[in-house]
């Protein structure tokens, strides 16, 4: 019997070694796979937060993530290039970061209402710069607030659009309306009576005709540009004698020119460009049309021309009247622009005659500029592909 016990017990103790061999070994492989599994779990922590950093600064938008106590817990770039700012932003308030009153107004507003869609923010500083906020609350799965999040769009650009449209569509207004409520005022003057006398009817009535002709020239102005500004006017690029389309323009203007006795030079000689001559005729129809408007009477008006080194044809419309002051150099060619508003309409002007050349050379590939010495004249030059 006591044999048996003793095989017994040594079975017991030879097991017991053998297990805790085995469960040492176990617990070697368990515990490095343990820190392994860590390991790769910090890995693609790291790797998710890069990825997740990489796709926040790729964004246009500008994006601001507070936290639970409303502090900046992540700004990407565009949000820092938004604001002009280079510091860390981590841990900062809004206040702290922007001192922008009305973004932590919003933030609250934000808290109150659980999101803000649209709200438009002008910027405090001199670079007229506008932003889209929208904005709403981040919270868990149970329903408690995580944090705020905040997307930045820019609509400066937008803006501006906007404003030019409503400057475009004030100023087509007030064009319109000059001639309209002249030409009513003396149809009315001569139906209550005038027209009985034949002088002053006449006269009344030639004020009338020019003033529809200005309201026709102007819509005609207006269809161009609209056609142009919209890429709806096609051009038909031909080989085109130079010379000869401006003697066609100098005839075209020949009776303007003689009313100021103004001569008319052509100076061009074989030069052939690549062009729509339709187009290029209205160009150079403005330019010299401008160079009589505003030439002084007995002057001349010379249209030259040379080939440039890069292969490209620069025109030039020369005048010498009064020339334009160094400040409104570059905004002639502006819609609506004129350095002598009253000069401009007496003349019969309606202001887009300038953008409307810029708008079909550049159609053509060319750029139009214009250089003048006050009392000295003006020469405005315009590119074009050689044919
Ligand atoms: P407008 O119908 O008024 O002539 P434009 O667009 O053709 O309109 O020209 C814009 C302005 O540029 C004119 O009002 C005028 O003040 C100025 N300008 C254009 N051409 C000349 C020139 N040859 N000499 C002096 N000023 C000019």
């Amino acid at each position: 019997m006591w044999l048996l016990t003793l095989i017994a017990i040594a079975i017991a103790v030879g097991v017991h070694f053998w297990w805790r061999k085995k469960y040492a070994a176990l617990e070697g492989q368990r515990v490095a796979e343990i820190e392994t599994s860590q390991r790769r779990q910090q890995q693609t922590n790291v790797d998710a937060k890069a990825q997740q950093q990489v796709l926040f600064n790729s964004m246009i938008e500008g994006l601001l993530l507070l936290d639970r106590t409303q502090k900046i817990y992540l700004a990407n770039r565009a949000f820092k290039n938004l604001f002009g700012l280079k510091i860390e932003l981590r841990g900062k308030t809004i206040l702290e970061a922007l001192r922008l009153h009305e973004l932590d107004d919003l933030v609250k507003r934000v808290e109150a209402e659980g999101q803000v869609f649209d709200h438009e923010l002008k910027l405090p500083d001199l670079s007229e710069r506008w932003l889209r906020v929208n904005a709403a609350v981040i919270s868990n799965s149970a329903g408690e607030r995580e944090g705020t999040i905040l997307v930045f769009h820019d609509l400066t650009r937008l803006k501006q659009l906007e404003r030019t449209r409503e400057e475009f569509v004030a100023n087509v207004s007030h064009e319109l309306r000059t001639p309209l409520s002249l030409i009513k005022g003396y149809v009315e003057t001569l139906l209550d009576g005038a027209r009985n006398n034949p002088d002053v009817a006449e006269r009344f009535l030639k004020i009338i005709e020019r003033n529809t002709n200005r309201l026709d020239l102007l819509i005609q102005d207006l269809l161009t540009i609209s056609a142009l500004e919209s890429g709806r006017m096609k051009l038909t690029l031909r080989p085109v004698d130079l010379r000869l389309l401006v003697d066609k323009v100098f005839t075209d203007l020949h009776s303007k020119a003689e009313n100021k006795k103004i001569g008319l030079v052509n100076e061009l000689a074989g030069l052939t460009a690549g062009a729509d001559a339709d187009r290029l005729d209205q160009v150079l129809a403005n330019l010299v049309d401008n160079a009589i408007k505003y030439g002084q009477a007995n002057g001349s008006v010379r249209v030259g021309g040379k080939k440039l080194d890069d292969g490209r044809l620069e025109i030039s419309v020369q005048d010498d009247g009064p020339g334009i002051p160094p400040e409104a150099l570059d905004r002639v060619f502006e819609r609506f622009y004129r350095v002598d508003k009253a000069r401009s309409r007496d003349q019969g002007g309606t202001g887009l005659g300038l953008s409307i050349v810029k708008h079909i050379v550049q159609a053509h590939g060319g750029e139009a500029r214009v250089e003048s010495e006050p009392g000295k004249g003006a020469t405005f030059f315009f590119t074009l592909p050689e044919a």
